[in-house]
């Protein structure tokens, strides 16, 4: 279920637990000594479901991968209990042992994982450069991106007082544990809207609180949204905080009008708080070089995981903007470890 992310509190702009790393992707080359350069075949940055099924299959395909974890191993079903849409776990499974499960598995075929994290690229030449914790430099043959995304937060101190309370932002993955409650999506655009949408076929209640008097969603989905009967929609809202005992939320404080002369406070009584104002793809390091949308999430040739720089692939919440499941990263990890597979013995002939 949804005891929350601690990597995105220390991620996240908007604290101060820790400060923002520099992934700017700054400029020129970072010196490092000749000794801490390392000629490899298969560079694989990210150990979430898609990083670690890239490594399984690219280590079977004798690839011989190195993959770097970043900062938080096992990606983001690390801070997640139970995971229950996974094939293969009937009885449902614990996001952290089945993310030691993936590794045990990457591991087993020979990958070489290592703790660290990419802090900087130059994917200009046939062979891919990428430093690592700006000290060490990986000359890679080819390149996969599994560095995943990252759900956006209000910043409010309550989401962390809540975390693993009633605070999440996936509907898909924690809606079914508030069946028959009360709950609230934050957010007016399509993301909300679905999110709304889905949880209104499980939940008694659905607020959605949106900041303007107007969705940002498309209009077919705004139109959805208004015809379903058990989602409320509170326009000119925005949240203070949550309330609730012993870390389980019981309801959220909002402000309507907010600035304005007829600014006024309104309780709700709520069992769950989903977010849904964005995600940000952890993509900024490669950005000079690889075309992405709006957002930043990766560009890929539809139907593989090609980028449209010869041996770079991209594959899970990266470069998926629509589904960002657990199932469909590891789909894409495949899939990056057949493409890149494929370039090299291409490129040798
Ligand atoms: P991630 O899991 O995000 O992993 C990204 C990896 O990249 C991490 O290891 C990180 O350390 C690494 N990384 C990032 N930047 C760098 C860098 N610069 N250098 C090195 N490494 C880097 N999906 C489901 O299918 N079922 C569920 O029940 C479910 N529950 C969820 C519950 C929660 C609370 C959350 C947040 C998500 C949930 N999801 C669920 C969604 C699922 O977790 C994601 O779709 C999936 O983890 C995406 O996998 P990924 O490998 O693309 O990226
Ligand atoms: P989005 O379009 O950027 O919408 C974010 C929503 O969150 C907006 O309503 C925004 O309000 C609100 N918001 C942002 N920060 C906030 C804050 N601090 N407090 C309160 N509200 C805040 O993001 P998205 O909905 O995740 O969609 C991303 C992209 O994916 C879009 O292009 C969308 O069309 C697409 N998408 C498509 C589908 C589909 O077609 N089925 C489904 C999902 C997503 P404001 O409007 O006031 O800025």
């Amino acid at each position: 279920m949804f005891w929350q992310e601690l990597f995105y509190f220390c991620t996240q702009k908007n604290t101060d637990m820790f400060k923002p790393l520099d992934l700017s992707n700054k400029p020129g080359e970072i010196p490092v000594d000749p000794s801490d350069v390392e000629r490899v075949k298969c560079l694989i940055i990210g150990s979430g479901p898609a990083g670690y099924t890239a490594a399984i299959y690219a280590a079977r395909a004798n690839l011989n991968p190195v993959l770097y974890e970043g900062l938080q191993p096992g990606g983001q079903l690390t801070t997640t209990t139970e995971v229950e849409n996974f094939p293969g776990y009937p009885e449902g499974i614990t996001g952290p042992v089945m993310m030691e499960d993936f590794k045990k598995q990457a591991e087993r075929f020979g990958t070489d994982i290592r703790w660290g994290m990419a802090t900087k690229t130059d994917l200009s030449g046939e062979i891919k450069k990428v430093w690592i914790d700006d000290k060490k430099r990986i000359e890679a043959e080819s390149l996969i991106i599994a560095t995943g995304a990252t759900a956006k937060y209000l910043g409010l101190e309550d989401e962390k007082k809540y975390a693993g309370g009633g605070v999440s932002a996936c509907a898909t993955c924690d809606g079914f544990f508030y069946r028959g409650k009360d709950v609230a999506v934050v957010g007016g655009g399509d993301t909300a809207c679905e999110e709304a949408m889905y949880l209104a076929g499980l939940c008694k209640k659905v607020y959605m609180i949106v900041r303007r008097d107007v969705f940002r969603a498309s209009r077919v989905m705004a139109e959805r949204v208004m015809k379903t009967p058990n989602i409320e929609v509170l326009w000119n809202h925005q949240t203070k905080g949550l309330f609730g005992e012993n870390g389980v939320v019981q309801g959220a404080t909002l402000v309507k009008h907010k600035g304005k002369e007829n600014e006024e406070e309104v309780k709700i009584k709520i069992d769950g708080f989903f977010l849904a104002i964005g995600h940000q793809p952890n993509s900024e390091i490669f950005k000079d070089y690889i075309e992405t949308d709006a957002v930043g999430y990766i560009k890929t040739i539809p139907g593989t995981s090609k980028t449209k720089v010869p041996g770079v692939f991209a594959c899970g919440d990266v470069q998926d903007s629509v589904y960002r499941q657990a199932v469909t990263a590891a789909g894409t990890g495949c899939m990056a470890a057949i493409d890149a597979e494929r370039y090299l013995s291409e490129k040798h002939g």
